[in-house]
């Protein structure tokens, strides 16, 4: 297929890319994924199949040691969240936003109004002067999602940033990111092992195989964003996470011949 005016470009691919650890061998690969703008994939696999590390070449933050890695967003328009929430001990929540921003030169009243602003919009309006230490689990990972879109990314890429929070403040999140993806429309890629929260937050889901991973299948999930009331009990979504849920059994039979 070639690609017309119209078609818009990836925001960032991985073309047979392969990474070697030294002393370890392969980690992951050839893995293939092309990223279109405003797209939301969720990456599933096994444990240690090379997700991070896909995520970590995606982000620009490693070099593949075969195949190609390319990225369309300039700098600092990538936004990278970890499962634990990374933020300064020493800030309040909205200087902790707004640090981005000021990196990025912008004056510190303008940059501390963006950072209200982004915080009252995952609905910590009312703790901005807080400390990391006095937020909860899960009002940290959204000052994390604030800080990480303050900038308006173009790519947001996100390592299982719900896994430590309980399944009710994960619920939430997950509707929260898909109302900030609303307003922002960043191509998202996240990690998780959640076949459930893939489905939820996800317009494709990508099963990796045991390491070193390589894709093993994918599914669309088509749904409308936000998704609607009663979702997560309709027939099609229980149906994409039944057939993922195979999918990825499938998948943590280890490759002939993988080093563990
Ligand atoms: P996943 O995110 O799927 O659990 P990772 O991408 O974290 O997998 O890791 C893939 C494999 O590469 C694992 O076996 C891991 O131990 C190994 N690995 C990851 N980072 C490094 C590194 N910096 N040095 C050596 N081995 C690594």
């Amino acid at each position: 297929m070639s690609l017309t005016p119209d078609m818009p470009a990836a925001v960032a691919a991985l073309d047979a890319v392969e990474v070697d650890y030294a002393g370890r061998g392969r980690a992951l690969g050839p893995f293939d994924l092309s990223l279109a703008p405003g797209e939301i994939v969720a990456l599933v696999g096994p444990s240690g199949c090379g997700k991070s590390t896909a995520l970590r070449l995606l982000a620009g933050l490693e070099e593949p040691t075969r195949g190609k890695v390319t990225r369309t967003p300039g700098r600092g328009e990538t936004s990278v969240v970890f499962q634990s929430p990374t933020l300064a001990p020493w800030l309040t929540a909205e200087a902790n936003v707004a640090l981005p921003l000021e990196l990025a030169g912008m004056d510190r009243a303008g940059a501390r109004r963006r950072a209200r602003e982004a915080l009252a919009r995952v609905g910590l309006g009312e703790a901005v002067e807080a400390r990391p230490a006095q937020l909860s689990g899960g009002m940290a990972m959204r000052t994390s999602l604030a800080r990480a879109l303050v900038t308006a990314p173009a790519l947001l890429l996100l390592d299982e940033p719900f896994a430590a929070l309980d399944e009710i403040t994960r619920r939430t999140l997950a509707d929260d990111l898909l109302a900030l993806w609303v307003q922002i429309r960043p191509a998202i890629v996240f990690v998780t092992h959640n076949v459930e929260e893939a489905v939820y937050m996800a317009t494709r889901v990508v099963v990796m195989s045991a390491g070193p991973g390589r894709g093993a299948g994918e599914t669309a999930i088509e749904a409308d964003i936000p998704r609607p009331s009663g979702f997560r009990t309709s027939a099609a979504f229980r149906e994409a996470a039944e057939t993922l849920s195979h999918r990825l059994a499938a998948a943590m039979i280890p490759a002939p011949g993988a080093t563990l």
